[in-house]
């Protein structure tokens, strides 16, 4: 199954992606059963936009740092617990939306990675209990101002400006995440790739551990960190962030 959320120029809507088709659903499916309408949507009539599959209802939660490869690039300690930070809900982009880099920034780069959503009011949940709280998992990009975020201690600014966190294309529920691939393409090019086996931290420890500093709402996102090769967008750019068996992330980059 996979979820979208998306509009036709009102208000936005939710779907099952059948194929080419969004099987139009009622009501948002974090919070009420999977009912279709009956109505069905191409996805590639005129006017039909995929958005953010879902708009986190209070926080996105990252974990930096998550894959080796990646902090030995970033000549950095792989941390002995989950190094975590947020980003806001007002970051949040989906499908196509441009990432649009800040004027204050002079490198901006991609990390893709997995996105969980959460499901349920979760606190205190032990790693074994985790995936019942969880309602499903999309791709994610990281956007981060790296000289930013090298000169500042806090990561508030180089991590959550406007555009920073696309997320999509849809939310699929009842994955298995333990060993999919993770690939970063800019205009077509390889720059990342990974393996979920490879966190430092996996995704059930993950949800325990944020559990227990923060109450986890539903409609909130964990972003599980990203593997090596992050490199910088420029304008123009297309940047792809690929999960298997969910799907690829797509988003211009604009610098204005
Ligand atoms: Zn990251």
């Amino acid at each position: 199954m996979r979820v979208a959320r998306f509009t036709q120029g009102s208000d936005p809507r939710y779907a099952l992606v059948d194929g080419d088709e969004l099987v139009v659903i009622a009501g948002d499916p974090i919070y009420t059963p999977v009912t279709p309408t009956g109505e069905r949507v191409r996805l590639d009539d005129d006017g039909v936009r995929l958005l953010a599959p879902v708009i986190p209802r209070s926080k996105v939660v990252a974990v930096a740092r998550n894959y080796v490869a990646h902090a030995e690039e970033m000549q950095v300690e792989v941390p002995t617990r989950p190094l975590l930070f947020f980003k806001p809900n007002t970051s949040v982009v989906g499908p196509d939306d441009p990432v649009v880099v800040p004027q204050w920034s002079q490198r901006v780069e991609h990390e893709g990675e997995l996105a969980v959503v959460i499901g349920k009011v979760t606190k205190d949940v032990s790693p074994e209990a985790a995936a019942a709280h969880v309602f499903g998992y999309t791709c994610a990009n990281d956007v981060t101002a790296r000289d930013v975020q090298r000169a500042e201690g806090q990561w508030a600014r180089a991590k959550g400006f406007d555009t920073s966190c696309p997320l999509g294309p849809w939310i699929v529920p009842d994955l298995d995440v333990d060993d999919l691939e993770v690939t970063v393409r800019v205009n077509g090019e390889q720059r990342q790739h990974g393996r979920t086996s490879q966190m430092v931290f996996d995704v059930a420890y993950l949800v325990s551990y944020v559990s227990e500093a923060f109450t986890l709402l539903p409609g909130d996102v964990i972003l599980t960190g990203t593997p090596a090769g992050t490199g910088p967008l420029e304008h123009r750019d297309v940047v792809e962030v690929e999960v298997e068996q969910i799907g690829t992330l797509r988003n211009p980059v604009l610098r204005r």
